[in-house]
């Protein structure tokens, strides 16, 4: 029997979680009270419980396990790496041939401006990173006054201090007192919650514009860089629409400022194309990438670095002081490695544009029918459903916002579907293996779950 198997009985388990794990993103006094969800297993799309239930993971881990679980090959080749080199790291000009093959599979993979990468631990490490090289990149560009970076309201860049603060989730920024001095936000592309009147390309554009304003009243010379999700994940699946990346990409050009496009979620394959960079068409100078790299079964992530912002660190650039203990570690190198092959030859990217990408969002569009559903929406294999009090009417929202999303999503649980709540929208980002039939079961669970919780509200 494995080692994390089930062997305590789930009170137990709760009770010692409760008394000595404090968990992230968690109200650890509820925790307390009502105790912690104990997996114990997982294999495919399918998760199971310390009770023995089992729950499809509608939500791919946390947007990450884009190859599904237990795949031995990672496993194996993560064990077969342990033996030949446990750890070593890739400080002062050190490397080793794990890291060394996954910044040339990467340089391949990524779009053709980038040819290095960064690496980090997590996502969150590697916008610290976009942090520091950004502000240091002006200063070698011989611009130091650029030092202020744009970011979005409701944009969601991990939870160090410099993701808290290009984030722009107010509640983060109250535990902390962040945002760091020079980061600034502008309004995000939700045309659903904050369209008003205006048709999604006007509204496109006006939200694109706000970049514009913000450039112009920070001053051209101080601004540094502008960082946004191509789709915001944890802000609720925030689609923009159509007129925005273009338009972005103009304001940008035209201030000649840097451009970061954080790929954590959307990079691997969630949109059925590599990047969100290419689904959008976006030319991005700096890419933050972390989860479906490694697909989760280790952490790793990093910053892929365009040749013009590279180049300077190497021509005038000297030592960069900044690095992880675990950047470029050997067993999650191999970890990614494996994923990224297995991705190659299941043709999973190629998969998601042109099978069960549309396969599923068929069915994932016609929840919008139903009478809690505002609007339900998807691109690649990430989609949300916004829950509305009054169908039709965009302008009324539940209050107070959230109670209904919690709701609906623990009456999810029960009915074996994971699914989030952000807000009140349900989302799901489910692995990119997911077969037909399971999508059918994903759909069906996510039907009943909308009914039941449309009774409770009678
Ligand atoms: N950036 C984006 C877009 C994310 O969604 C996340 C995590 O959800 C992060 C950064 C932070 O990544 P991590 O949790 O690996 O630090």
């Amino acid at each position: 029997m494995p080692a994390t198997s089930n062997i305590y009985p789930t009170k137990q388990l709760q009770e010692r979680d409760a008394a000595h794990h404090i968990h992230p993103f968690t109200d650890t006094g509820a925790l307390n009270r009502e105790g912690s969800r104990i997996i114990t297993g997982a294999e495919g799309v399918w998760l199971t419980d310390s009770d023995g239930n089992r729950y499809l993971d509608g939500m791919a881990g946390l947007w990450c396990t884009q190859v599904g679980h237990g795949r031995k090959e990672i496993a194996d080749a993560v064990y077969d790496q342990m033996r030949q080199l446990d750890y070593y790291n890739t400080f002062f000009k050190t490397s080793h041939p794990p890291a060394v093959e996954l910044a040339d599979k990467l340089a391949q993979l990524t779009p053709p401006q980038f040819n290095r990468v960064f690496y980090t631990g997590s996502g969150s490490e590697a916008n610290d990173t976009v942090f520091r090289m950004v502000r240091t990149y002006w200063d070698l560009m011989g611009e130091p006054k650029r030092k202020h970076i744009i970011g979005r309201w409701n944009g969601y860049h991990g939870s160090t201090l410099a993701g808290t603060s290009l984030g722009g989730m107010t509640a983060m920024h109250a535990q902390g007192d962040l945002p760091i001095p020079g980061v600034h936000h502008i309004a995000q592309p939700y045309w659903f919650g904050e369209g008003g009147d205006m048709s999604q390309e006007e509204f496109g554009l006006l939200t694109a514009r706000e970049l514009e304003r913000a450039i112009e009243e920070i001053g051209p010379e101080n601004v540094a860089a502008f960082i946004a999700e191509p789709i915001q994940g944890a802000g609720g699946v925030i689609i923009p629409p159509e007129t925005y990346w273009p338009e972005i990409s103009r304001i940008v050009k035209k201030f000649g400022i840097l451009l970061v496009v954080d790929e954590v979620i959307c990079g691997f394959g969630r949109l059925g194309t590599w990047f969100g960079s290419d689904y959008y068409g976006i030319e991005p100078d700096l890419m933050p990438i972390a989860k479906g790299l490694s697909s989760g079964y280790l952490p790793i992530g990093g910053v892929m670095v365009a040749d013009k912002v590279a180049n300077a660190f190497i021509e005038k650039g000297g030592e960069f002081f900044h690095g992880y203990t675990y950047s470029g570690h050997p067993a999650c190198c191999a970890a990614a490695l494996a994923n990224l092959k297995i991705m190659e030859e299941e043709k999973l990217v190629e998969r998601v544009a042109e099978d069960i990408g549309p396969y599923l969002q068929k069915s994932w569009k016609e929840l919008g029918d139903h009478p809690l559903v505002g609007e339900a929406r998807m691109v690649g294999l990430v989609g949300a459903l916004e829950l509305v009090p009054v169908k039709g009417d965009r302008s009324k929202a539940f209050t107070p916002v959230g109670d209904v999303g919690t709701l609906c999503r623990d009456i999810s649980f029960n009915n074996g579907l994971v699914m989030r709540a952000v807000r009140d929208s349900m989302i799901i980002s489910p692995p990119l293996v997911i077969s037909h039939e399971e999508a059918d079961m994903l759909v069906e669970r996510a039907t009943k779950t909308l009914d039941q919780t449309f009774d409770r509200l009678k």
